[in-house]
């Protein structure tokens, strides 16, 4: 398997080329083709196995492939809207993103608690495709009026276990209730717990399920 058989806009294939990856892993393998057929998704894979392109390359195809969304403030509307338990993660995951779209017209933001809302707040008022942040700062911001997550195309859970194991179960939940319910959704975890099954349950429609 080679990525060129993965079926990814030339563009993405130029980023990962520049990357240096010469063949997918058995994660991107397997869940790219998934995602890009619109399927839901239940993954089983550790951090390290290459999960962070397995989302994000299927992400970022879709997304070059389709119309953008608007949002209320006249800006770009959020499509895409990645969860991850810690800030750390989340930058790391935004960071991918613009890595490998680089050769892509598609925008992100990342948003976390601990550091000042406002410059936060002024990025999202401008509009962006994709949406990476941890679930705390995005309820404040929902909260306050700042974020409007109607436009929701494709919603991850990244590394879900531990954010349940952080105790952000109250926040999923809460986030999931302002992201349509029409959307393809996709969940990672290491590890299945009967909560992560329940919350999976709950989220996933007809998931494919992979394991690494
Ligand atoms: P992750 O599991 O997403 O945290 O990725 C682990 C590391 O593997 C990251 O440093 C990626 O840059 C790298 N990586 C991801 N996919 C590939 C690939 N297909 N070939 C080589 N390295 C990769």
């Amino acid at each position: 398997m080679n990525f060129e058989e993965l079926k990814l806009a030339p563009a993405i294939l130029k980023a990962v080329r520049e990357e240096g990856y010469e063949t997918p892993t058995p994660i991107q393998a397997q869940a790219i083709p998934v995602v890009l057929e619109g399927h839901d998704l239940l993954a089983g894979a550790q951090t390290g196995t290459g999960k962070t392109a397995a989302f994000t390359l299927p992400l970022l195809h879709k997304l070059a492939m389709s119309r953008s969304a608007s949002n209320r403030f006249g800006g770009l509307g959020i499509r895409a809207l990645v969860l991850t338990p810690t800030r750390e993660l989340a930058a790391q995951v935004e960071e991918s993103i613009r890595t490998y779209g680089k050769h892509l017209q598609l925008s992100s933001t990342v948003i976390f608690g601990g550091v000042g809302m406002n410059p936060q707040i002024d990025r999202i008022k401008k509009g962006v495709d994709i949406l990476v942040a941890t679930p705390g700062r995005l309820l404040d911001l929902s909260q306050q009026g700042f974020l409007d997550l109607s436009t929701v195309q494709v919603l991850v859970l990244d590394e879900a276990d531990r954010m349940l194991d952080m105790g952000f179960i109250h926040d999923v939940k809460k986030v999931l209730a302002l992201v349509p319910k029409e959307k393809q959704s996709l969940l990672f975890s290491a590890t299945f717990s009967d909560e992560i099954r329940d919350l999976a349950n709950g989220l996933l429609r007809n998931p494919q399920s992979i394991q690494v």
